[in-house]
C-alpha cells in the first residue's frame, strides 16, 4: 500500500462513491423527513457526499429493528460457533475491502492513508476476529450449594446496545463496542460521529453481506443533540456504550437517569501526564516517544501524553529534540503517502485548538514551536506545537485540547512529578520513564490512571483492558473484561 503514488490515491478517492443512507433492519434507508448533512473532508473544506441525517423518528425506526432482531430473532439464539463464523466472514470482508474502507477514513476525518490502513484497519479487523473467537469460549457457573437444589449463573446478553462514538479512530471505536456486543448476543445501533459517518456505513453494508441477521447490526448517522441523544433517551436500549467527551459522557447520565436507567459506560477524555526521570533507559528515545505521542493522528487522541513533566535537569536536551521533531515533521494531504500529519477533523476543532494557542501566550507560556497554520484556507490544519515554561493552573496544563499542543512543565523530584501528575480531574492514562525498577513500581502504583506506561507509550493488546479512572469515565474496551459490559449474570434455582 505504500507504494502507491500521491496521484493514484487521489484517483481512487475521486472514484468512491459512499454509502449515505441509514442501515436499518439490513437495507440502507433515507430519513422519514429526507434531512441530510454535507459530510466534509478537513483536508480541503469540500463535501464528500450529503448523508442521511437522523431525527428522532429514525433513531426509533433502528430501535425497533434491533429489538426485533433481539426479542425474535435468530441472532442472540444462535449456537455460539455460528456467532464466531458470521463475525469472522465479516473480518474477512474487512480485508477485502480494506483500501476502501481506509480512503474513506482519510477522507472524513484526516488521517494519512498509510496510518488509515496499518492502524485503524489493522484495529478492527483484529477485534472482529478477536471477539470472534472468543463467542465461543465464554462458560457459565453453577456453584456448590446445598444437595437438594441446583444454581446455575449464566451469562445472558444485555439486549440492545446504543453504541456512540467519536471521529477521532471512527472503526476502532465503534468495533471495541460492536465487535464485543454482537460476540456476546446482543443486537446493535451505531451512532458514529458526524464527522465520520461514511466509513460506519460501509462496515454496515459488509455485515450484511456477512450474512448478519437484519436488524442485528444497524448504523443511524447524525448530529449528537438529535441522533445521539434520542439514542440515549429511548426505552429500548438497554445499555450505551459511548466514546467521546467527559461533557457529552454527563448528557448520556442524564439521559439515563431520565428514562428507563438503561446502563451507561463511558471512555471518556484525557489529559496524561508522562514523566521523564533523568535515568530514563534513553533520554533520545523518552524525548522522541513523547513527540511522537503527541503529534500522532494530530494529537486527536484520548491518550495524547499533552502534558510532559521533566526533570529540570534534563529538560533541556529533552526539550530541544521535540522542539526539532516538530519543526520537521511533514504536514500535508492525508492522500501524499509524504505527509506524517494530516489535518484536524474540522474547521471548529481548528478554530478550538488555535484558541488553546492563544490562552498559552496570554496565560505566559512560551510558544517554542508551533503558531498559525500552514498554507491559507484550504484543509484544517494547525502545526504541530510546544509550550514550555507551562503552570500547573494554566488552561493549556489542565484542559483536554484534543490537537497537536504540547504543554511542558518541570520538575525537581519524584514526589512533586507524582504530584503534578495526579493534578488532573482526568485519569486515562500515564507514562513513567526511568531505569530504576523500585521506583517503576512505587510512581506506577502512585498514579491515578486507567493504564500506566513504563518506558513506552501506546502500548496495547486486544488482550489487555483499555479505559479510564476519575472523568476518564468507567468501562473497559477490549478484553474478556469488556464483554462483561454486554452480558447479564442471571442466577437460576432448581430444586432436586
Ligand atoms: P464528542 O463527545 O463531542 O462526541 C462523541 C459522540 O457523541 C459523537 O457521536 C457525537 O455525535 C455524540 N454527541 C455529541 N453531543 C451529544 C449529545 N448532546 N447527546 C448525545 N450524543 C452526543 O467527542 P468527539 O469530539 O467526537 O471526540 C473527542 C473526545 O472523545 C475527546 O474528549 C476524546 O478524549 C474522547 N475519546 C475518548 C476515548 C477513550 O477511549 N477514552 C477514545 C477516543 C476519544
Amino acid at each position: 500500500m505504500t507504494d502507491v503514488p500521491y496521484e493514484e490515491w487521489r484517483r481512487r478517492a475521486a472514484r468512491l462513491s459512499p454509502h449515505t443512507g441509514h442501515h436499518i433492519g439490513g437495507a440502507f434507508v433515507p430519513s422519514r423527513d429526507g434531512a441530510t448533512f454535507p459530510a466534509v473532508s478537513p483536508r480541503d473544506g469540500r463535501t464528500v457526499a450529503d448523508v442521511a441525517a437522523a431525527g428522532a423518528a429514525d433513531v426509533d425506526r433502528a430501535v425497533a429493528a434491533a429489538r426485533r432482531a433481539f426479542d425474535e430473532g435468530p441472532w442472540p439464539r444462535l449456537a455460539p460457533a455460528d456467532r464466531k463464523a458470521a463475525l469472522l466472514r465479516l473480518a474477512g470482508l474487512v480485508e477485502r475491502d480494506r483500501e476502501t474502507l481506509a480512503l474513506l477514513v482519510s477522507l472524513e476525518m484526516g488521517k494519512p492513508v498509510a496510518e488509515a490502513d496499518g492502524i485503524e484497519l489493522r484495529a478492527l479487523i483484529g477485534c472482529l476476529r478477536w471477539y470472534a473467537e472468543a463467542a465461543d469460549k465464554l462458560i457459565d457457573e453453577s456453584p456448590r450449594t446445598d444437595a437438594a437444589s441446583l444454581a446455575l449463573v449464566t451469562r445472558e446478553p444485555v439486549g440492545v446496545v446504543g453504541a456512540v462514538v467519536p471521529w477521532n479512530f471512527p472503526l476502532t471505536m465503534a468495533a471495541w463496542k460492536v465487535a464485543p456486543a454482537l460476540a456476546a448476543g446482543c443486537t446493535v445501533v451505531l451512532k458514529p460521529a458526524e464527522e465520520s459517518p461514511l466509513s460506519a456505513l460501509h462496515l454496515a453494508a459488509l455485515a450484511a453481506e456477512a450474512g448478519l441477521p437484519d436488524g442485528a447490526f444497524n448504523v443511524v448517522n447524525g448530529h449528537g443533540e438529535t441522533a445521539g441523544r434520542a439514542l440515549g433517551e429511548h426505552p429500548g436500549v438497554d445499555v450505551v456504550a459511548f466514546t467521546g467527551s467527559t461533557e457529552v459522557g454527563r448528557h448520556f447520565l442524564r439521559y439515563a437517569a431520565g428514562s428507563n436507567l438503561k446502563r451507561v459506560w463511558l471512555e471518556l477524555g484525557g489529559k496524561s501526564p508522562n514523566i521523564i526521570l533523568p535515568d530514563a533507559p534513553d533520554l533520545d528515545a523518552a524525548a522522541d516517544t513523547a513527540a511522537w505521542g503527541i503529534f500522532f493522528n494530530a494529537g486527536e487522541m484520548c491518550t495524547a501524553p499533552s502534558r510532559l513533566l521533566v526533570h529540570r535537569s534534563v529538560a533541556g536536551r529533552v526539550l530541544d529534540r521535540i522542539v526539532d521533531r516538530a519543526r520537521t515533521l511533514a504536514i500535508g494531504d492525508p492522500l501524499d503517502p509524504a505527509t506524517e500529519m494530516g489535518p484536524l477533523v474540522s474547521a471548529r476543532q481548528r478554530d478550538r485548538v488555535l484558541s488553546y494557542l492563544e490562552a498559552g501566550e496570554a496565560e505566559g507560556a512560551r510558544l517554542r514551536a508551533g503558531g498559525p497554520p500552514p498554507g491559507g484556507d484550504v484543509g484544517y490544519y494547525v502545526r504541530p506545537t510546544v509550550f514550555d515554561q507551562v503552570k500547573p493552573g494554566m488552561r493549556i496544563a489542565r484542559e483536554e485540547i484534543f490537537g497537536p499542543v504540547l504543554a511542558v512543565l518541570e520538575f525537581d523530584g519524584v514526589d512533586e512529578a507524582v504530584r503534578l501528575a495526579n493534578d488532573t480531574d482526568y485519569g486515562l492514562a500515564a507514562a513513567l520513564w526511568t531505569s530504576d525498577l523500585s521506583t517503576a513500581h512505587r510512581v506506577s502504583r502512585a498514579l491515578r490512571a486507567g493504564t500506566v506506561w513504563v518506558n513506552c507509550y501506546e502500548e496495547g493488546d486486544m488482550s489487555v483492558p483499555f479505559g479510564g479512572v476519575k472523568r476518564s469515565g468507567n468501562g473497559r474496551d477490549k478484553s474478556l473484561h469488556a464483554l462483561d459490559k454486554y452480558l447479564d449474570l442471571k442466577t437460576t434455582w432448581i430444586a432436586l
